[in-house]
């Protein structure tokens, strides 16, 4: 199904979201036929551009980024527009009326509109209070939605008063909260996975897995963004959001139906089941590192706190690892070993299954534990490890895998990308993969306690950039007898 006819509103036009993944993501979309003729971009920001220099820009970016070139370049661009707007304040937003209304006709799209905040988050409450000031919310003449970028608040608290000023003005039906996770194919290859084969359902239970590992790593450090980072730290840059997410999606209950409701009902039940954090797992099942400075492949790796932007004497964490549990019937007493962080040794999100061991050993050695590799970066596909005879004499067993890349499938070339598939949805009014304000908060409130922590200088450990983050992080599986796995990832050669 394609886009509906709609005038697509971006604030936050001149950013760097918007010329590396928006605009991209809608030409994309474009070339491929999924938008009609019938849309319309109006860029909004308060740099002083108009539109044929707002669309030489965009041009460049997707000269850049994109290879762009030709007729179809010439006549996306030709749909883009651009409003200057000083966006603190409410009556300049006034202007947008007769802009909208001239585009709506223009394209006819019916009043169909879909504001994208792409802004500093300290303009989410303050953007949809200036729309509803004009009227610009209202879908009296087509409908009207708003897509938040994340971050979803900073704590608990702020995402409470988050949503009270958004829901005053938009009702949580045109409220879609992007988290582009969600939109990675093989994150929803995870519910196919899951629901559509009689032969893993049976075992996705206590009964069967003795534990899961989600390990979200990255290769590259903070790059330029480190006065916006030391402000986050992994756990809101990754645990909060990203992460828990996947959690959910490999510890949800089936859906009744795939649609958004149902969907969605699912997800927030089980983040709703974390149990929560209590002083003593803070202690005991917490582990947070920062990055020193090393020599990787004959070059020198700068240490976090040496980082533009980034305050000498920082105490925000690169690397965290945890330990949770889900308090349901499915998941009792099954761990769930998280972790993330920057200048790991590669650049790879999965998701390892482990299985319970046989209940007794036939032979003098046994495989180690079957485990179920997903892989969501990069190189998706799916690893079955289990055991088999060694060749010859003997009844040994050794590890084998059998494996599935994405990429082999056929049709993976034209995959849409995270971005392409979640503007798709938002102009479909498919609220599937965005995520609902309920499940929002369950995991502030999961990582309450830990924010807490943070805001009390609690102890971060020291990690040589490019190794698996602090050894405390190893010692905290190793309570029970367990180790992470190494990964392989794409290694990024110029650290
Ligand atoms: P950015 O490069 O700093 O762009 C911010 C945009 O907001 C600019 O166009 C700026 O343009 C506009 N703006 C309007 N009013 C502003 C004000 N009062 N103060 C400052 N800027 C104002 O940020 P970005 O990287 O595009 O990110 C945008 C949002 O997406 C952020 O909330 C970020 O957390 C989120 N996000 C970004 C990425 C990413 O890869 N970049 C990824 C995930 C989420 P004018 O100065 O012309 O007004």
């Amino acid at each position: 199904m394609n886009a509906e006819n709609n005038c697509i509103v971006i604030f936050g036009a001149s950013g760097d979201l918007t010329h590396r993944k928006l605009i991209p993501a809608l030409y994309n979309l474009y070339k491929i036929g999924r938008l009609t003729e019938n849309f319309s971009v109006l860029g909004v920001a308060r740099s002083d551009l108009n539109d044929e220099s707002f669309r030489d820009k965009m041009r460049n970016a997707l000269i850049k980024h994109e290879k762009a070139s030709g007729e179809k370049l010439d006549k996306f661009c030709s749909h883009l527009y651009y409003q200057s707007v000083n966006t603190s304040d409410a009556q300049d937003y006034g202007k947008l009326v007769p802009r909208l209304d001239e585009l709506h006709d223009q394209y006819q799209t019916c009043g169909n509109t879909l504001y994208y905040l792409s802004t500093p988050p300290s303009l989410y409450g303050v953007i949809p209070e200036c729309l509803a000031a004009h009227g610009l919310n209202t879908e009296e003449f087509g409908w009207k939605r708003i897509i938040v970028e994340k971050p979803f608040g900073y704590d608990l608290k702020t995402a409470h008063e988050l949503d009270i000023q958004t829901h005053r003005f938009f009702e949580e039906h045109q409220i879609y909260r992007i988290d582009h996770y969600l939109g990675k194919e093989t994150v929803q290859n995870l519910l196919v996975l899951r629901f559509s084969n009689g032969l893993f359902e049976p075992l996705w239970n206590r009964n069967f897995i003795d534990y899961v590992e989600i390990t979200g790593a990255e290769s590259i450090g903070v790059e330029e963004r480190g006065g916006y980072y030391d402000g986050s730290g992994a756990m809101r840059d990754m645990f909060q959001n990203h992460l828990l997410q996947v959690l959910a999606m490999v510890a949800m209950e089936p859906p009744a139906i795939i649609n958004a409701d149902s969907m969605r009902d699912e997800v927030a039940k089980v983040l709703h089941c974390l149990h929560p954090l209590s002083e003593e797992d803070i202690q005991n099942n917490l582990v947070l590192g920062q990055y020193t400075e090393a020599q990787i492949d004959g070059e020198y790796v700068k240490s976090y706190l040496q980082e533009k932007g980034v305050p000498e004497d920082s105490n925000t964490e690169t690397f965290m690892a945890l330990r949770c549990k889900i308090d349901n019937w499915r998941w009792a007493d099954v761990p769930f070993y998280v972790r993330t962080g920057k200048r790991l040794p590669a650049r790879v999100t999965e998701v390892v299954i482990h299985f319970k061991v046989t209940p007794h050993p036939v032979f003098s050695q046994n495989a180690p534990e079957n485990k179920l590799i997903i892989r969501i970066q990069p190189d998706e596909g799916i690893s079955m490890r289990f055991g088999l005879k060694k060749p010859g004499a003997g009844f040994e067993a050794k590890e084998v895998s059998m494996d599935f890349r994405y990429s082999d499938l056929s049709g993976a070339s034209s995959l849409l990308t995270a971005y392409e598939r979640l503007l798709l949805d938002a102009m479909k009014g498919d609220a599937t993969l965005f995520a609902r304000t309920d499940a929002v908060h369950a995991c502030w409130k999961f990582v309450q306690p830990i924010l807490n922590y943070k805001e009390n200088r609690g102890r971060v450990y020291e990690y040589e950039a490019g190794t698996w983050g602090p050894k405390e992080a190893d010692k905290l599986i190793a309570k029970s007898g367990r180790v992470w796995r190494r990964p392989s990832g794409q290694m990024k050669k110029k650290i």
